[in-house]
């Protein structure tokens, strides 16, 4: 993968003697794969530049994808300037965050209107496609390109883009979301947390430093990220090299260099291998996967993207539009996406079909003649606002309550990139649990016990029922984990003998070492959407103890279920505790017998 620095400004274009070797063009990175797919990244004046190349490799055939991560105007301004649009023949596909109140191609035909520009989005001779994205991952052709919120006083999302082994991440423009991390110190949690897993193990990082951290007292709120933060960023989440960029328009090339030395200095201290740079206009990195392979596979197995990445399979879509055409289509493209598709044409079928199924998103058109207000308010009222509903027509209005839209006519793969990005999102609320780091020693020791699949056990047992009785609780298992699922060496109260570790409770709490304690499941983003809280044994409380080696090896867990939400002490916790240290003895007991038998 090769990517090219054509705009590394922010704000307001700065051309002239000072900024020569960073550059006074506004943001914009063209990205190719091996394979020649074209995405560009933002389309600030940096734009005019890379359309005036591609013109001269010969227009025949050309196509290409743009990421646009917000529509303020050092991301935007070269649109109107980028010749491939005039030329009929080429094909551009456009992604950007769908605005609240307007779609992206009405955003970017804004500035475009005849007050400001003579010739309209309307006159682009090139075949544009516009595409809104939420959350969630998508395919252009052989790249798997993942968005991520940023925390812009704008709609902003960050991209990464997968290929050729290697991932570079782009995140302009960006604010930490805690302030006090601006000054590069500190350990992040939440938000902050989540933004550091998405950039996780990037080849590249292609990152908003607009300000330092002494300067940004006086740019708090502002958007925008500092220096320090980045690079700390950037070694947490081992990232292989960074590039700085929306360089102020106040700093002229010395100063840039300046920060790069200083921040370098800082790395220096302690032997980090972060590569820090400031992205460089007509700058040209190429990445190989060959370098990459160190830094991939540090985080194979543990990658952060993946407990957010939830299985699509046994998920469902309500369908409810009357034109036979596009339900057809509809259908088509959940089945592609893997989801199953549920049609219904009257209130009472949608009532019926949540109940057996329940959807994680429903697509409804607006057909006054069958009521289809009718059934949006009935699956609104029993999906109480969280199933997001996404309307099918072909403009939009302002009915409330409608998450998304989806005008018509689309393409199937618009529809599946939509249909995708909102389950993911809605799946988002089932987290499977990070892979331990210590997995495969972990699951050595756990065969080497030699309980899985073996018969009851009456000393364990007895746990699992004291368990239910002193917390008065109906279900209570001691569970083992091995590769691909949860097995219940000890169950009370539960009628399955074993689930997929994908929707394991105790897999989080073996993956934490530590106790965890889920009061309510359907207020917790983790399990909200797991089978077993949407659907039978219908999990609302969960409290897990590991059942710890001597080594600290964590071999299963102890834990308490309940069909009602319910909160715990902690000194009932103490009290789990003793029953999990009693569960463990009895395993090392039994463990103790097998090697001496041995
Ligand atoms: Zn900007
Ligand atoms: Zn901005």
């Amino acid at each position: 993968m090769q990517v090219q620095f054509w705009g590394t400004r922010g704000s307001i274009p700065k051309p002239g003697p000072t900024t020569i070797r960073y550059g006074g063009n506004t943001l914009c990175v063209e990205v190719r794969t091996a394979r020649g797919t074209l995405v560009i990244i933002d389309c600030g004046t940096g734009l005019h530049g890379l359309g005036l190349k591609l013109m001269a490799g010969g227009t025949k055939g050309l196509t290409g994808h743009i990421l646009i991560s917000h529509t303020h105007w050092d991301h935007i301004q070269g649109v109107p300037f980028f010749v491939p649009f005039f030329v009929p023949g080429t094909v551009w596909d456009i992604y950007g965050p769908k605005g609240l109140n307007q779609s992206l191609r009405d955003t970017l035909a804004g500035q475009m209107q005849h007050t400001y520009f003579p010739v309209t989005t309307d006159e682009f001779g090139a075949t544009v496609r516009y595409h809104d994205l939420v959350e969630g991952t998508f395919e252009i052709d052989d790249i798997k390109v993942t968005t991520q919120y940023l925390n812009h006083p704008a709609l902003t999302l960050g991209y990464r883009l997968e290929a050729d082994g290697v991932s570079v991440v782009y995140c302009c423009d960006h604010e930490p979301f805690t302030r006090a991390l601006a000054d590069g110190h500190g350990v992040s949690v939440g938000l902050d947390q989540r933004h550091a897993d998405f950039v996780e193990g990037a080849d590249l990082l292609i990152h908003d430093a607009q300000y330092t951290a002494a300067e940004y007292s006086s740019k708090v709120g502002w958007g925008h990220s500092t220096g320090e933060f980045v690079v700390n960023l950037a070694r947490r989440a081992n990232v292989r090299r960074v590039a700085l960029a929306h360089h102020d328009p106040l700093r002229n090339d010395d100063a840039v260099e300046r920060i790069i030395a200083n921040l370098r200095d800082g790395l220096g201290a302690d032997g980090s291998s972060l590569v820090v740079s400031a992205a460089a206009e007509g700058e040209v990195i190429a990445l190989d996967a060959s370098d990459a392979r160190a830094a991939q596979a540090a985080i194979a197995g543990f990658s952060a993207l993946t407990p957010l990445e939830p299985a699509l399979v046994q998920r469902s879509i309500l369908i409810s539009v009357a034109d036979p055409k596009i339900a057809t289509a509809l259908g088509d493209a959940a089945r592609a996406e893997g989801l199953r598709a549920n049609f219904c044409a009257s209130a009472e079928a949608a009532h019926a079909l949540i109940a057996k199924d329940p959807p994680s998103l429903a697509m409804i058109d607006r057909d006054a003649a069958r009521d289809s207000r009718g059934i949006y308010d009935a699956i609104r009222r029993i999906e109480d606002d969280k199933l997001p509903i996404v309307v099918v027509a072909g403009d939009e209005d302002d009915a409330d309550g409608v998450k998304d839209w989806l005008i018509t006519p689309f393409t199937e793969s618009y529809a599946r990139t939509k249909m995708r990005a909102w389950v993911l999102r809605e799946a988002c609320r089932w987290a499977r649990a990070p892979i331990p780091k210590d997995e495969e020693r972990r699951l050595n020791l756990v065969r080497e016990l030699g309980l899985f699949d073996s018969s009851p056990d009456e000393r364990l047992d007895r746990i699992t029922r004291l368990a239910t009785a002193l917390f008065d609780v109906p279900m209570a298992t001691i569970t083992l984990l091995d590769e691909h699922r949860q097995w219940f060496k000890s169950r009370h109260g539960v009628a399955a003998q074993e689930s997929p570790r994908d929707v394991s409770f105790c897999a989080h709490v073996i993956h934490l070492r530590e106790p965890m304690v889920v009061t309510d499941a359907l207020q917790d983003d983790r399990c909200a959407d797991n089978p077993l809280v949407r659907g039978e044994p219908r999990i609302r409380f969960y409290a897990g103890y590991p059942l710890k080696l001597d080594d600290g090896t964590c071999i299963g867990t102890l834990c308490l279920l309940d069909t009602r939400p319910r909160v715990m002490s902690e000194s009932q916790l103490d009290r789990l505790g003793d029953l999990a240290c009693i569960a463990t003895d009895e395993i090392r007991a039994t463990d103790t017998k097998k090697v001496r038998r041995a």
